[in-house]
């Protein structure tokens, strides 16, 4: 998560744990009343309150021009603010986004495929409207942020959140902060072993041909099968090739950032079949070689669906609101 701009709107040391702090670096504060923007391709969901129990307002409308949509939000969260000063406002964006807050285009959705939205600034509109601290990251570290606060990630410290449907994205915690550096994370887009002769479909990433993405999304499924994912019967062989394809994507992410829990969720997950053929093939993929029950007798805790369900974006937006103020 990414606060701006510190100079100017004060978040109370958001950026990390004191010096020799031995507890965890996202301290929150979870009583504030906070704002939070879910900002997906389709749709935006503007909320109020400080957690799931407690949603005071909400909104939700179509996403059109960025003039049209952000003036939506900017009046909905003028309009609570008004009734009920808001301590801080957090976005959970679809992307790429430019997070380095060192960078001119900071806050700005930059190569997104959506049409009309490419160098859009996102964040700076709503934060000289509204005056208040905003924090701005991706939606899926934010529906991380979610799940480990309020849903399935409870109770872990690293955690990796997936969602396959008409993309596939992926956030990860570290020690309970969102990761980023370069960019941010981009799982959607990992390489992952293609054989060709199994599966000659070409791949359906615009820039990449054969990503997991383009192998693995809702609209890969439809166009290797001519038919919608959710059409497919159970037994098609489209499951076990789509359990492969994740379980190789999984297995490459475990392997680097050692999280102590996936989550995986997304329209195309809402195939409940898919969660053992994926458990069963991760832990082949990864030969026994991590000593850990939790790829072992304990993978059915290890690999699991959301709990928020699609709530996780804007209730992520809300935890990175609270984390800009705590
Ligand atoms: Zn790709």
């Amino acid at each position: 998560m990414i606060v701006l701009p510190a100079e100017v709107y004060p978040t109370r040391g958001s950026r990390g744990a004191e010096p020799g702090s031995v507890e965890p670096a996202y301290h929150t504060d979870m009583d504030r009343l906070v704002g939070g923007l879910e900002a997906g391709g389709s749709k935006f969901v503007c909320a109020v309150g400080t957690g799931p129990d407690d949603i005071r307002a909400e909104t939700r409308f179509a996403t059109t021009t960025p003039e049209a949509t952000i003036g939506r939000a900017v009046a909905f969260f003028t309009e609570q603010a008004a009734g009920a000063p808001l301590a801080a406002l957090g976005i959970a964006s679809f992307g790429p986004l430019d997070l380095d807050p060192r960078s001119p285009t900071f806050g700005v959705i930059t190569t997104t495929p959506k049409p009309g939205w490419r160098q859009v600034d996102l964040a700076g509109p709503l934060r000289r409207a509204l005056g208040l601290p905003v924090a701005i990251d991706t939606d899926v570290n934010g529906a991380a942020l979610a799940e480990h606060r309020w849903g399935s990630g409870r109770g872990v410290a690293s955690l990796v959140y997936v969602t396959v449907g008409s993309g596939i994205g992926g956030g990860a915690l570290v020690h309970g902060r969102p990761v980023h550096g370069l960019v941010h994370p981009e799982m959607g887009h990992l390489r992952v072993p293609h054989d060709p002769v199994r599966d000659p479909f070409p791949g359906a990433c615009p820039h990449h041909g054969d990503c997991l993405e383009g192998l693995a999304s809702a609209p890969a499924l439809a166009a290797r099968w001519r038919q919608a994912p959710e059409t497919l019967p159970e037994d098609h062989p489209a499951w076990e090739l789509q359990a492969h394809y994740l379980a190789l994507g999984l297995a490459n992410v475990i392997l680097v950032l050692s999280p102590e829990r996936v989550v995986i969720g997304g329209g195309v997950m809402a195939r409940a079949r898919l969660y053992p053929l994926i458990r069963a093939k991760l832990a082949s993929l990864l030969g026994g070689y991590l000593q850990t029950p939790a790829l072992g007798e304990g993978i059915d805790d290890y690999v699991v669906p959301p709990a928020l369900a699609d709530r996780a974006g804007v209730l992520g937006a809300i935890a990175l609101s609270q984390a800009a103020v705590s």
